[in-house]
């Protein structure tokens, strides 16, 4: 399992690293807030680890911007303070699961087994749509035997044609989902990934098309 474990006090974050390698998982360390957002967006991780005190970037920013992105990775918030508002911050921005430092090393393994265990109960491992298949942890769309891997935008835009089953995706959703507040972009941009897109389609010998709806909007069709 890879984790993304976001901690500035470099002790804690390598006994978690430590205490994670003991049971066969993979973790890595992003020092400050700026640096665990980016590797969060970066590729898909099995579980986030997220710190609230960061310096850059307080750990609530860090996933509200993470789920507002549409990373739905499991996250669980680590914090020195108890105050209830932090926990109910945290569980407002998105967090599965709370604990507060100093914690015992079995109760943090077990948090982290209960956010992955419950993941797999929640979230499908693959979207599926005519003849398409979306591998969520690998980012791979496949038709049949072919396969091509999607850049993190291109895999957020299919998700979302795929997760609408045929129905209507407006530019606008794309763009609030796929592209941050810090991030410029507009309908163009939209444009721009759907082009690539429709390439990898082809590539694949998909009977699937992204259609461009009257509505400025898009959706998946299958073609007769
Ligand atoms: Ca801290």
């Amino acid at each position: 399992m890879e984790v993304l474990i976001i901690e500035d006090e470099r002790l804690i974050a390598q006994t978690i690293a430590d205490l994670l390698e003991t049971q066969g998982d993979r973790g890595t360390i992003a020092l400050d807030g700026p640096t665990g957002l980016r590797a969060g967006l970066e590729r898909p991780w099995d579980a986030i680890i997220l710190d609230v005190m960061l310096p850059g970037m307080d750990g609530f920013q860090v996933l509200r911007e993470l789920r507002g992105r549409g990373v739905r990775t499991p996250v669980l918030m680590l914090t020195a303070r108890t105050q209830l508002d932090d926990r109910v911050t945290g569980l407002d921005s998105g967090a599965d699961y709370y604990l507060t430092k100093p914690f015992e090393a079995k109760e943090l393994l077990a948090c982290v087994r209960m956010l992955t265990r419950r993941r797999e109960k929640a979230a499908p491992a693959v979207l599926t749509f005519g003849d398409l298949r979306l591998e969520l942890s690998s980012c791979l769309l496949c038709c049949g035997e072919r396969s091509v891997r999607l850049s993190r935008k291109e895999f957020e835009i299919m998700g979302l044609l795929l997760e609408r089953q045929g129905q209507n995706v407006s530019k606008d959703a794309i763009l609030q989902k796929v592209w941050g507040a810090g991030e410029s972009a507009d309908g163009g941009s939209v444009e721009v990934y759907i082009s690539f897109l429709r390439k990898k389609l082809q590539h694949l010998g998909s009977r699937c098309a992204i259609r461009t709806q009257r509505t400025q909007g898009y959706r998946l069709e299958v073609e007769a």
